[in-house]
């Protein structure tokens, strides 16, 4: 658990348990590591019901923090919330652009971060109703977005395939290919960042996450995304004792535009 995370959680706890009054009071309430936007972002979202009580962190990573949320019928959920002082803006930009969806004349920080968060809900959205295994998405707004929490009832998250490799990883890399195939031919989308990192194993099944990143077929960068993402995966599985090929996996998902 991280304390920090933990103190901030119980500090959006305290806002939501205040009546709603816009004294100076209130517009001082800040965290190390949520600003204030991102803490309105959260107090809207739980007064929408999204959202009841943040309940500790999942993942810190470079960009993002994931975060357990109840809401108040007790289902778990995810909720990744953007920074936005450290993001990778270039990285943003670029991908951003390419895509024809994205009409983004902006060059606020700002504004790229919560294109990018909409980016993700919308190739989730698109993805999910596709049928690939990916979390659903539930809302966005801002910096913050909030999707199912993939995990055990007791509200353990599913572990990626980094930090608990398969018990049979052909039979599971086989289902990760059927997957990725579909990713690409119904989901119409290449994910750009594929790696087993971004594959959570939930009970031996293969489930994709993170998928901000991932651009439509059309945009220029989707082929040489798609064979980087192969090749990645193909390197990954061969440690883990698969026995396959760039070509044989190339071949099988038969990108065409
Ligand atoms: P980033 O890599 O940009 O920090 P990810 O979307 O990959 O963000 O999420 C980071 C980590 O949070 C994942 O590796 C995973 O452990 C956890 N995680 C992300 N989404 C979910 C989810 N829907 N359910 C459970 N855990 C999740
Ligand atoms: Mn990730």
């Amino acid at each position: 658990m991280d304390s920090k995370i933990d103190k901030a959680d119980a500090k959006v706890q305290k806002i939501r348990e205040r009546k709603r009054r816009k004294s100076s009071e209130d517009r001082k309430v800040g965290s190390e590591i949520f600003d204030k936007i991102t803490l309105e972002t959260l107090y809207k979202l739980a007064n929408q019901d999204y959202l009841d009580v943040l309940n500790g962190a999942v993942s810190t990573g470079k960009e993002a923090n994931v975060l357990k949320g109840i809401t108040k019928n007790n289902n778990y959920v995810a909720v990744k919330i953007y920074r936005i002082a450290t993001s990778d803006f270039k990285k943003m930009d670029y991908y951003v652009h390419g895509d024809p969806r994205f009409n983004i004349k902006t060059k606020n920080k700002r504004q790229l971060i919560y294109a990018w968060v909409n980016k993700e809900f919308k190739n989730l959205k698109r993805l999910h109703n596709a049928g690939v295994n990916v979390p659903e998405p539930i809302v966005n707004s801002n910096n913050v977005l909030i999707i199912e929490f993939i995990g055990d009832t007791k509200g353990n998250p599913a572990p990626p395939v980094k930090n608990q490799p398969p018990k049979d990883s052909e039979e599971f890399f086989n289902k990760l290919l059927v997957q990725l195939k579909k990713f690409v031919h119904d989901g119409k989308l290449v994910h750009g960042d594929l790696s087993n990192y971004n594959i959570l194993n939930q009970n031996e099944e293969p489930l994709i996450i993170d998928v901000s990143q991932s651009v439509v077929l059309d945009n220029p960068i989707s082929h040489e995304l798609l064979q980087r993402d192969i090749k990645t995966l193909v390197n990954e599985y061969k440690k883990l004792g698969v026995k396959t090929s760039y070509e044989e996996v190339y071949k099988y998902v038969d990108f065409k535009l």
